[in-house]
């Protein structure tokens, strides 16, 4: 869950140069095809990046297969697909916010629309979500998932933990922390049911507490016996969650998320009280 800059391509001119190209294998295929495909993206991103489905017809079987076969082994003129997944190899994942990515991902998917199958702005780095998420983009009453070139919301602190019944193994949930009038909201909550949560969001947070309960300073920076006081806590806190921010960039990473959570006056109490206990060194490390 990140929101990215669009990749700078000229997507009609290189679609143009490749469905022209007598050379290609599949130009007898996508020659002539420019316009209704174009026209198609051209919808897309006035509507940045979803339509109504119906608006743009089906593709017939070929064309649908030739797209596909030159987004598997893109040709010189679309080459830019290799270099935005290898320029994202180990950034986090801008659809569901894990902590890597490593493929691309069709935010629409391309066997349902493989007429957006080699255009840059319907491709994003993503993590194995993309396999995860289904091929559903929208329910029925329209809300839909977040877009990483095109929703500024994802530039928002959207969701965080919430730790319950603290100690060791606490019960854990992901919260939405956006105004619920907010016309975002149910898109924001479609995302966060239909890609986070499916990529197991709640399991990688359960490995973090189980760290951070064992040894906080695996988590938290110079959260140790040296602290007393709840502003302290509160603020080392707070620097914690606006570094792993920065060096994400961006506020719905995983960690973010789980530091997020510790920034609530019953856990950051649990904090200091669990901190204090003999059973734990100077560190903060449990014996
Ligand atoms: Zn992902």
């Amino acid at each position: 869950m990140n929101k990215l800059n669009k990749p700078v391509f000229k997507d009609y001119s290189a679609f143009k140069e490749m469905s022209s190209n007598r050379r290609l294998k599949h130009y007898s295929v996508l020659n002539g095809q420019d316009a209704f495909i174009l026209n198609a993206y051209k919808e897309y991103i006035k509507n940045k990046g979803f339509l109504n489905v119906n608006s743009c017809g089906t593709l017939s079987g070929s064309i649908a297969e030739a797209l596909k076969y030159y987004y598997k082994e893109p040709v010189k003129c679309i080459s830019i697909i290799d270099e935005i997944r290898a320029a994202n190899a180990n950034s986090l994942c801008s659809m569901c916010g894990s902590m890597h990515s490593g493929t691309l991902d069709h935010v629409l998917p391309k066997e349902s629309y493989p007429e957006f199958a080699v255009f840059t702005k319907n491709l994003v780095p993503a993590c194995k979500c993309n396999t995860f998420k289904s091929t559903t983009i929208s329910n029925a009453a329209g809300h839909r998932m977040l877009h990483p070139y095109f929703d500024n919301v994802l530039c928002e602190r959207l969701i965080r933990a919430e730790f319950t019944n603290l100690g060791q193994t606490p019960t854990i949930d992901v919260k939405i922390i956006i105004d619920p009038r907010s016309s975002d909201f149910n898109n924001v909550k479609y995302h966060l049911d239909n890609v986070v949560i499916k990529n197991d969001i709640k399991g990688y947070l359960s490995q973090q507490w189980e760290s951070f309960y064992l040894y906080p300073e695996l988590i938290v920076r110079g959260l140790n016996k040296s602290l007393f006081t709840y502003d302290d806590a509160l603020n080392l806190l707070i620097r914690e969650l606006s570094l792993l921010d920065e060096k994400h960039k961006g506020k719905n990473n995983w960690n973010s998320v789980f530091v997020a959570g510790l920034i609530h006056p019953d856990v950051i109490e649990w904090i200091l009280y669990e901190l204090h206990l003999g059973d734990r060194e100077t560190s903060g490390r449990l014996k």
